[in-house]
């Protein structure tokens, strides 16, 4: 029998831009103000606990002028996760956003695709352009996990446990890869990257970080497949995530949602 999940997602960041950096067209001549947020995830059962990425420290968030709201383990910790204690941990990709904190998951397994690996410590990354939403440290930091026996490596789509999937989906990066969750209202998709805005994929105009356009778009259709409707379809960085679900209880109020409850609009 599958097990369903309890699915939620914890902000951690934001950041204020306009909306020309969001979208490979621009769609706004006005380049009118467009914030995106940031995300860890988690999934919960009777069985098992996920934690689906890890996010950026304070450190980065200053280098790269983002706003750090809290530590991802604060989020954690405020829905009754004790990052410190995680075994499963998802990696969507290893952009800087998603990936490092490796300090505070001292007892996690790293789930990731092969091809992000090979991505993130390959000829691509010679590419200055494609070096920067990398961060060195984080990637060095998965290799020693790699090297501590912390990894656990996945070519294309897995089943980690019943109710739970990992996809591989590329475009955005090589290696990256979208979580399939089965929750009380259905398969629901946390996307991360595969899909930042729910505008990118209702106007087909994707963020503009690209390695595979052909990949990115296929991977739109992954996500409306393997989801049980379009309100299944977990964005990576949109702000309407968080009006969109109830918070898990009002002291939580703009720091962590249900995603496993139907959305109110
Ligand atoms: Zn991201």
């Amino acid at each position: 029998m599958p097990e369903t999940y309890a699915l939620y997602a914890i902000k951690y960041a934001t950041h204020d831009r306009t909306v020309a950096l969001n979208f490979l067209e621009p769609p706004d001549p006005h380049d009118t103000p467009m914030p995106i947020d940031y995300f860890v995830w988690a999934a919960v059962s009777a069985e098992h606990t996920f934690v689906i990425d890890t996010g950026f420290n304070a450190a980065t968030a200053e280098r790269r002028g983002r706003t750090l709201i809290r530590c991802p383990s604060e989020g954690l910790a405020a829905i009754g996760i004790d990052a410190a204690a995680v075994e499963s941990v998802i990696i969507t990709h290893f952009h800087y956003d998603h990936v490092g904190n490796f300090d505070l998951f001292p007892k996690a397994t790293y789930h990731l695709q092969d091809a992000e690996m090979a991505f993130a410590t390959g000829r691509h990354m010679c590419d200055p352009d494609t070096q920067v939403p990398f961060e060195v440290e984080d990637v060095v930091g998965m290799v020693r996990q790699v090297y501590n026996g912390q990894v656990r490596f996945h070519d294309g789509d897995t089943e980690l446990a019943p109710g739970l999937s990992l996809h591989h989906i590329g475009g955005h990066t090589a290696g990256l890869q979208a979580v399939r969750v089965l929750t009380a209202r259905g398969w629901v998709m946390v996307a991360s990257d595969a899909c930042h805005l729910y505008a990118n994929m209702e106007t087909h105009n994707p963020y503009p970080i690209i390695f595979d356009l052909d990949d990115m778009f296929a991977g739109y259709d992954t996500l409306k497949r393997l989801a049980d409707s379009h309100d299944h379809i977990v964005p990576g960085h949109d702000p309407q995530v968080m009006d969109r679900y109830p918070a898990v209880s009002d002291q939580l109020a703009n720091i962590a949602i249900r995603l496993d409850v139907e959305p109110s609009i």
